[in-house]
């Protein structure tokens, strides 16, 4: 784990060769800790409703000019089983955070994923925002696997500011996340990189959280100004103090991320895709992670999750996006990944749970 002034003067490295060698050794434990494999998840986004009025996000609430769907539970099989066709191991159901995915409606839908044969060998893991402990624990008890909710930013100020709680039931996202490891979960959280008001020591603040936390999965991107966004509409300039929401500071945070969290999964985002569509997902693979989400969504919804513009995955349709991937992956060396991909240091936690149960 590098030190804090390690971490700054990464952060801030400008020179072509350094910054080589650091993404060279950020790879080399890539290597050593998770193998060439890359995992692939198949992402299936359910509904695009949401309650919250998160003040970067295009789903906010507050955004009347977006057509809101919800997937249909016969939709929502079919797409894990697209993503089964795919060869997939994983399928992720992400939505904003929608009061009408009911506890017991989500519990019917991961019961109906694994008892169908076409189905039922995947990973189910969910990104369906900040739920009460009694309906996460009815999910993980219905056969739900992993959870993601990121932490957004390790600065609590900026982090109050960018994510208004929710009326009176005020939510923690780093309490939520320790519910979610007692809960038997694999956890995965998460930062964006260069939100406005956010500085060089805020970024080396979230590693430190990462390492502290050491969380089985671990998703950062770009910040990207959605302009029907309070955020969005703000300018901001990078500076001495301000990083950049660009692919290199990404890149870099990905880097130091794989040298925090050895062992953890972690995705090359579709928000750093976005940046540059031609070759930043492979990029990411090169500096630190080991997967890659593609998109099962059916493309009439696809087009509606609009979290920023842009979205890298709203045009190729989910075969275009698998050919495509299957070959960057293996030309760069890289093996795809079979089965669920668990996280390593989540299959050690559970192997050791028995053990002392036993
Ligand atoms: N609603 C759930 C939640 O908030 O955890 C899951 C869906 S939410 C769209 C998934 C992630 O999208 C958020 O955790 C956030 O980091 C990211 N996101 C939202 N707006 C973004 C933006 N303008 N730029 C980059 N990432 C964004
Ligand atoms: Fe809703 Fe998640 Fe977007 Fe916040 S980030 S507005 S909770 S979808």
């Amino acid at each position: 784990m590098p030190s804090r002034t390690d971490i700054l003067a990464r952060l801030r490295e400008n020179d072509p060769a350094r910054l080589e060698e650091f993404r060279k050794h950020a790879d080399d434990v890539r290597r050593r800790n998770v193998g060439d494999d890359v995992h692939l998840r198949g992402l299936l986004e359910i509904s695009n409703h949401c309650r919250r009025s998160c003040r970067y996000c295009g789903l906010r609430a507050d955004n009347t000019d977006l057509t809101r769907y919800r997937m249909t539970k016969e939709e929502i099989l079919a797409g894990a089983a697209r993503a089964v066709q795919f060869g997939y191991g994983t399928v992720v159901l992400q939505s904003g955070e929608d009061p009408h995915i009911t506890a017991d409606g989500m519990a019917e839908v991961i019961r109906a994923i694994r008892s169908d044969e076409r189905t039922s060998s995947l990973a189910i893991t969910l990104s369906l925002g900040e739920r009460s402990e009694d309906e996460l624990a009815q999910w993980r008890d219905a056969g739900a696997d992993r959870y993601l909710l990121r932490f957004e930013t390790s600065n609590r100020r900026l982090y109050r500011k960018i994510h208004p709680p929710r009326s009176a039931e005020a939510t923690d996202r780093m309490e939520l996340l320790a519910v979610l490891r007692r809960l038997g979960y694999e956890v995965g959280t998460g930062v964006m990189v260069g939100i406005p008001g956010q500085t060089f020591d805020d970024l080396a603040d979230d590693i430190e959280t990462f390492a502290r936390l050491q969380p089985d999965m671990i998703g950062l991107g770009p910040y990207l100004p959605h302009p029907e966004t309070p955020l969005g509409r703000e300018a901001t300039t990078p500076g001495e103090e301000q990083p950049a929401n660009d692919e290199l500071t990404t890149r870099k945070m990905l880097a130091l991320t794989r040298l925090a969290c050895p062992k953890a999964n972690i995705p090359s985002t579709t928000a750093l895709a976005t940046l540059n569509p031609a070759d930043a997902y492979q990029t990411g693979l090169q500096w630190g992670a080991n997967v890659i989400m593609p998109n099962v969504t059916p493309p009439n919804y696809r087009a509606l999750y609009e979290i920023y513009p842009h979205k890298s995955d709203s045009q190729e349709s989910a075969e275009e996006f698998h050919d495509t991937w299957i070959r960057r992956i293996t030309a760069t060396g890289r093996t795809i990944g079979i089965g669920r991909g668990d996280s390593p240091s989540y299959i050690r936690r559970t192997l050791m749970s028995t053990e002392v149960v036993q």
